[in-house]
């Protein structure tokens, strides 16, 4: 659009003019990518520590480059947010994923969580609430079964408008998740005046739970400040057993990671849904 243009237009020429190391290259080819379906999702499942269930899938955004292969998330994120891109990539996220959502039930698989990652600029959006509704409605998603990862910078911005934005998403039966929770400056009284559904143990704290007294303690105290605030609590980035053993033992029932799977295509999901008993 001719809004778009000027923006972008906006965006160079500030970059120019501040000396910005931002790759501008990378940015261009970005934007051919997302129009010429280089980009895809995989899914990470998460699963019950206690029964081994699957309960749910995150959304992991991928870049196929045609010349220099993969690049990771950390780069084409950051420049997506900067460059104001990632209000595109996030619709399309949005509308892929559950267009994902979509084929699994029509190929008759029980519905599961599906998480999406919203960051800073996509979640200020104006139109936000609107696009959700009528993505979820176009491909038939239960709301109830879709989960915003937000984090808590984004809360921390504007906490007036988050509570209005988010109340709306949890009104329409949306769950609403802290990722890296821990790493930022949430108040007890802060995460009251949010309507969230569970925090997301921040994957530096799991990596040391097993063997350091301090990161123990840090993930204990989230697991009961979870439970104080009646929010589901879940551990990313669990890589090994004596993890999973401690985080049982604190009470912590949800976990991801590379101990259970990798971020993974669709197909290899099918296979994790085919085996999934009725819950
Ligand atoms: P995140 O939301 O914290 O996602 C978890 C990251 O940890 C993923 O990295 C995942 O592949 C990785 N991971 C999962 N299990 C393990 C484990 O056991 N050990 C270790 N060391 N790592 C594990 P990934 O896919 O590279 O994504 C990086 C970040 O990029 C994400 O961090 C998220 O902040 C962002 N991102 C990815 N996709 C999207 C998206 O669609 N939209 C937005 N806004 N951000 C996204
Ligand atoms: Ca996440
Ligand atoms: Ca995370
Ligand atoms: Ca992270």
């Amino acid at each position: 659009s001719k809004k778009s243009g000027r923006d972008t237009f906006q965006f160079y020429d500030r970059m120019m003019s501040e000396g910005s190391l931002m790759d501008l290259t990378l940015l261009e080819d970005m934007r051919v990518g997302l129009e010429s379906n280089q980009f895809f999702l995989e899914y990470q499942p998460q699963f019950d520590l206690q029964s081994g269930q699957l309960i749910g899938l995150e959304a992991l955004a991928r870049w196929n480059h045609p010349k220099k292969g993969r690049v990771p998330p950390s780069r084409f994120i950051p420049l997506a947010e900067e460059s104001g891109l990632i209000g595109a990539l996030g619709d399309w996220v949005l509308e892929e994923a559950c267009r994902q959502v979509q084929r699994w039930n029509e190929k008759g698989y029980d519905p599961i969580l599906m998480a999406v990652n919203v960051s800073q600029r996509q979640f200020s959006d104006v139109n936000l609430v609107k696009k959700v509704k009528e993505t979820l409605q176009v491909h038939g998603v239960k709301p109830s079964a879709f989960e915003f990862e937000i984090t808590e910078s984004l809360l921390a911005e504007s906490p007036q408008m988050a509570v209005a934005k988010l109340s709306e998403l949890r009104a329409m039966g949306m769950k609403l998740a802290i990722d890296d929770f821990g790493t930022g400056y949430s108040s007890l009284s802060a995460l009251r005046s949010f309507p969230l559904t569970r925090l997301k143990i921040d994957r530096t704290f799991i990596e040391n739970a097993a063997s350091d007294p301090g990161s123990q303690g840090i993930v204990r105290s989230i697991i009961l400040l979870g439970r104080e605030l009646g929010l589901n609590v879940i551990a990313e980035g669990v890589e090994t057993n004596a993890q999973k053993e401690f985080l049982l033992r604190s009470g912590c029932v949800c976990g991801q990671g590379y101990l259970f799977g990798a971020p993974m295509g669709a197909d290899e999901i099918v296979k994790l849904l085919a085996r999934s008993p009725p819950a």
